[in-house]
């Protein structure tokens, strides 16, 4: 399959290319060319139809002329030794867990099955690459996770010092082996500066073979379509049933995959978008205005986005047409009291903890579900962190502790490792030259 960026639909590049570029240069996000309809193929799946299976499928679709069969089962095995898991809330609300993998959030889907298939293409090639990140925190630590131990590929995290939680800190900082956190004196701006400035600095990009792995990244958007297809096939029993995906959004790649996912032919009936009072996009699906403007901060901050990057990719996918988008997507807005109430609710009736940005999630969900009176329907929330990783904001609404994951406790323990460095783009340059070549 081809794919092209947003800005471009003429120029045709490979899935190697939107894989290694990761923006396009004209500055448009990359997407595919054609939707195959595989209908039929998901007519075919069930419960029993594994998670690897599913990513191996879809996967050939997409990449067969670029990949042989073997080295995509091989991606496909390697990147998901981790699993989605679906729980039952309500008569018809689920809850499918993503953050069983190794940095317990769902961005390790995206990067995991990034970084693989990155490997893959590097042993046949006998290339190597550098990935040059900045992270606020989050998406750091699943890039960390994902990129260990893979073959011929370096990785370099700039993180703001002080500025991550202590526990995002360790995340980032003890993976070691070819993974090494830079700790900036500076903002999470400063970082992502002082990345782009690498990105185009001549002496640079002539010696060392840089790449991103930032969200926008293709390979991480098609792989989350994957789960949306797993969480289908476990809650579908009656084909007269309708079902709905509610995705609690920040940047939007999320609900992107799982647009693609229907596009595809998976019979979902519509999408819920949740977000927190950063809500740009459910403005947008009521008035038809698009108005980024700075993003707020909120309990559930991973989505504290004020101007989605997937947002284009959306539209493209509707074809800008906000008549489209509005019969498939439906908007939410959840604020930081009701974030609290939700999660203390769901812990007293349901004796379940969930993490503020899933509690966006069910409760747009319940309120969806009250006003389409439809019980006749599933409705799936993504469930995209462990309650674990917020465990002050857990506490304060239910007075309780979530046990932390033991990946996480094993960080906790381990020493941090980092380099400190001055917030400029020549300490970056002397710090890559120094290392690499
Ligand atoms: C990144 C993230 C989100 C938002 O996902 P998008 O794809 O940016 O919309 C939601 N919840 C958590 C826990 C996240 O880390």
């Amino acid at each position: 399959m081809k794919f092209a960026s947003t800005r471009n639909p003429q120029k045709l590049v490979s899935f190697k290319d939107t894989v290694f570029q990761g923006l396009a240069p004209d500055g448009g996000l990359y997407v595919p060319t054609t939707m195959p309809d595989m209908s039929k193929l998901f007519e075919g799946m069930n419960e029993k139809t594994s998670f690897v299976d599913i990513a191996e499928t879809i996967t050939k679709i997409l990449a067969s002329d670029e990949l042989s069969p073997d080295a995509i089962s091989r991606i496909a095995k390697r990147a998901f030794p981790f699993l989605p898991e679906l729980k039952r809330l309500t008569e018809n609300i689920h809850i499918l867990e993503l953050f069983h993998g190794p940095s317990c959030a769902f961005k390790d889907f995206g990067a995991s099955f990034l970084a693989t298939t990155m490997e893959e293409f590097l042993n046949k090639e006998e290339r190597k690459a550098i990935i040059l990140t900045a992270t606020s925190g989050d998406t750091g630590s699943a890039v960390a996770q994902a990129f260990f131990g893979k073959k011929n590929i370096n990785v370099v995290i700039l993180y703001p010092s002080g500025r991550v939680s202590p526990l995002q800190e360790k995340q980032l900082t003890t993976v070691g082996g070819n993974v090494t956190a830079l700790e900036v004196k500076g903002s999470f701006d400063d970082c992502q500066n002082m990345v782009k400035k690498a990105f185009v600095n001549p002496k640079l990009i002539s010696q060392l073979p840089l790449t991103s792995a930032n969200s926008i990244n293709l390979g991480r958007l098609v792989p989350q379509a994957f789960y949306y297809i797993y969480g289908f096939t476990r809650t579908k029993k009656s084909p007269t049933k309708a079902t709905y995906f509610c995705v609690p959004s920040g940047n939007f790649g999320n609900l992107t995959a799982g647009i693609y996912a229907w596009k595809w032919g998976l019979p979902v009936k519509g999408f819920i978008a949740a977000t927190n009072i950063n809500d740009v996009v459910p403005e947008y699906l009521q008035s038809g205005l698009f108005k980024a403007r700075p993003s707020v901060q909120t309990l559930s901050n991973a989505m504290d986005v004020g101007n989605p990057s997937n947002f284009e990719r959306l539209m493209a996918l509707f074809a800008n047409d906000w008549n489209k988008i509005r019969t498939v997507i439906y908007g939410e807005v959840v604020s930081d009291t009701e974030t609290l109430e939700t999660i203390r609710k769901v812990y007293e009736e349901y004796h379940i903890f969930i993490d503020p940005h899933t509690a966006v999630g069910i409760l747009a969900a319940e309120r969806f579900n009250r006003k389409s009176s439809n019980d006749n329907s599933d409705i799936i929330v993504l469930s995209t962190a462990h309650p674990g990783k917020f465990l002050e904001t857990v506490e304060e609404a239910t007075g309780k502790k979530p046990q932390l994951p033991d990946a996480l406790a094993r960080a906790l323990k381990l020493p941090k490792q980092s380099v400190l460095i001055e917030n400029s783009s020549k300490a970056l340059e002397n710090f890559l030259l120094d290392t690499f070549t």
